[in-house]
Parts: structure tokens; C-alpha cells; sequence
């Protein structure tokens, strides 16, 4: 072995890490080969400039001008133009269940801001007339989006997914080949397999464990978007209730739906995003139906009895552990 190939050899088994802050979550950013130090720093940024554009409660942003405008068109840049269109786009062929402008609803629950509150029937029906991604004015060539008085969009259920795939970009552009992004833990994209070839081992959290500790199973994937959404994420009790951030659109309510956690394998990380929070709310049976229909994603989902339904394409991906070791698993075949 010649040392020049030693060279190599160490540079490509090099590790680079980063943390970030955003997005009101942590992220974890784990990056092989030599430029890739270079990559996260570029990654991290393009995650920090995301934030500061899309977050609904920096009053910077242009989703916070969108919304304080409420009623006249706001100049906004070509990345939040393509967002708003997809996931609106998106939530179509889910019925509604994903909607961008559930934040007047998700507010007055109290998940924006920790401050948490059952809110009185009649104020959720007052809210429930202004939800609706239809009535968002989209003008690609002005580049200008406008919401109805009162209707508010908020990304969060997408943006995650969205840096993501933008994080591979820059990844490819610097040549790294082998990486891992944790964004929050319900966002996760890996990149190529490990530097030694074996694939990413992925755990699924215990959605019954409100520390987060332990696992419910383990995905082991190369070049996978994975995306998770639970109702353990962000939630609080009243009078023994659970209330969870997922809102079901069509009733201004946490989305009971049957299922605690809903996991998405996918090739890009915004599908993937979009999905967890839809086939949450939409439950077992139209998550199933849309899957045979869409195709192009694969799930793990759990329902509140604790049964796994895995579909046929992540069976072999998929491992339960832990308390789910035991539990009833049932393979949703592709045919009817
Ligand atoms: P997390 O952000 O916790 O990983 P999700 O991707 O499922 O989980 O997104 C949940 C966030 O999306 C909520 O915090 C809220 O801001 C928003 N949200 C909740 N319900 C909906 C919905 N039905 N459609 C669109 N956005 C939603
Ligand atoms: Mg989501």
C-alpha cells in the first residue's frame, strides 16, 4: 500500500460533527471523508438561514410577515414560495390532513408557546373557519404569497423535512458520500451507508416512554429518509387527557387517531415529513389505502394497543425491541 492510499483511506473514514440549534429542536449532523467538516459548516448555515426565514414565531421571518399581513400580498423569497406550494399541494391528496394553516388552532391549545389550555369548544369551531391551505394566494411570478384575515400558515410540520433534503444537496456538492442528519429525532436522512459499508442502524423511540430513553425498534437502511411523528413529542394532560401538537384539521382537535406513532421511509426527507404528520392523523386504514395508491414510501406504524404494522417493503428493515419485542407485528402486503 502506497502512502498516498493511506492518505485517502484515513481521510475517508474521517469524521466530522455538528450541532444546531434550530427549528425549536436539537440537530445532530455526522459527515465522513475530508471535506467534510467543510460540508456541516455549510449545512448548518443553510439550517440556521431556513429557520430564520420559516419560523412562525421570529418576527423576522417571512412567515411572520405573511401572517402579520394578513389580507394583502408579502414579497417573499423562492424557497418559501416552493414550500408553501408543495405542502399545500401535498395535503390535497391527503384529504386535508396535513394543513398549513392549522397555527391559529395549534395556538390557542397552547403548543406554540408551552403555555397550555383546553380550549372551549365554540372557540375551536370560531378558529376551524379560517383553516384552510385553499384559500392561500400563491403568485409564483410576483413571488408573493397572501393569506385571508385571520388564516395563518406555519411550516412546522414540513420544514424539518425540507432541510433535509437541502442538506444532502450541499452534502453531494462537497463530495461526502457518507453522512447522518438527526433533526430532532423525527427527522432523520442517511446518507449513503456507513464509511466501513454496513448500513445505518435507525431507532424508532418508544412512544410509550414519555423520557424518550428507550426504543420501540430499529431500522437498518442506507440512503433513507426516516420520519417519525408521535404523539409523545409535544403534549400535556388535564383531567387525565392526553393532548398531543398533531391536530386533526377537520375537527380543530389532537388528532386521535388510533395510532401513537407513525414512521415513513422514503427517498427525499419533505415526503417523508409530510407524511408522518397526515398518516397520523388519517389513522391506520386510509394511511394503508393511501400507501397502496401513492406507493413510494414505506411505514412502521404503532396503535395505541401497541401493534406494529409494518408494510411488506420495510419488514425486512425492521426489528422491534425492547418492550416491542413481543408484541403483535403485522406485514401490510402491497396486494389487497
Ligand atoms: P415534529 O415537528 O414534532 O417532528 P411533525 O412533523 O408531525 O412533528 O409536525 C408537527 C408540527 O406541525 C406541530 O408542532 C404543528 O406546528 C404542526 N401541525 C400539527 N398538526 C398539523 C397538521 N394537521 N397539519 C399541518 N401542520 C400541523
Ligand atoms: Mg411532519
Amino acid at each position: 500500500m502506497s502512502v498516498s492510499s493511506e492518505a485517502e483511506e484515513t481521510a475517508e473514514t474521517l469524521e466530522a460533527t455538528a450541532e444546531v440549534f434550530a427549528m425549536d429542536t436539537y440537530i445532530s449532523l455526522k459527515a465522513y471523508g475530508s471535506r467534510g467538516e467543510e460540508a456541516l459548516d455549510a449545512v448548518s448555515t443553510m439550517i440556521s438561514d431556513l429557520d430564520a426565514r420559516l419560523s412562525v414565531t421570529d418576527t423576522s421571518s417571512e412567515i411572520y410577515a405573511i401572517n402579520a399581513a394578513a389580507g394583502t400580498p408579502v414579497t417573499v423569497s423562492d424557497t418559501t414560495i416552493s414550500l408553501i406550494q408543495r405542502s399545500v399541494e401535498f395535503g390535497s391528496t391527503v384529504s386535508g390532513a396535513l394543513d398549513i394553516t392549522i397555527y391559529p388552532i395549534s395556538r390557542t391549545w397552547g403548543f406554540t408557546t408551552g403555555v397550555y389550555q383546553v380550549p372551549t369548544a365554540e372557540s375551536i369551531v370560531e378558529l376551524l373557519q379560517y383553516v384552510n391551505d385553499d384559500a392561500v394566494v400563491v403568485d409564483a411570478e410576483a413571488s408573493t404569497v397572501l393569506v385571508p384575515e385571520n388564516t395563518e400558515v406555519d411550516l412546522g410540520a414540513v420544514v424539518k423535512g425540507y432541510a433535509g433534503d437541502q442538506a444532502v444537496e450541499i452534502l453531494k456538492e462537497y463530495g461526502v458520500t457518507s453522512a447522518l442528519l438527526n433533526l430532532g429525532g423525527s427527522t432523520i436522512r442517511a446518507l449513503g451507508a456507513k464509511p466501513d459499508g454496513s448500513s445505518w442502524r435507525i431507532a424508532i423511540q418508544d412512544p410509550n416512554d414519555e423520557s424518550g430513553a428507550t426504543y420501540a425498534g430499529v431500522l437498518t437502511v442506507t440512503d433513507c429518509a426516516i420520519d417519525t411523528s408521535g404523539g409523545y413529542e409535544r403534549y400535556f394532560e388535564e383531567d387525565g387527557v392526553t393532548y398531543w401538537h398533531i391536530i386533526d384539521p377537520s375537527t380543530g382537535y389532537p388528532a386521535k387517531s388510533g395510532l401513537i406513532s407513525v414512521t415513513i421511509l422514503s427517498a427525499d426527507s419533505f415526503s417523508g415529513d409530510c407524511l408522518s404528520t397526515a398518516c397520523f392523523v388519517m389513522g391506520l386504514e386510509d394511511t394503508i389505502s393511501y400507501w397502496r395508491t401513492y406507493g413510494d414510501f414505506e411505514f412502521v406504524l404503532i396503535t395505541e394497543e401497541n401493534v406494529i404494522y409494518v408494510s411488506e417493503g420495510a419488514e425486512e428493515l425492521f426489528t422491534p425491541v425492547n418492550d416491542f419485542e413481543n408484541a403483535e407485528l403485522i406485514v401490510v402486503p402491497y396486494e389487497e
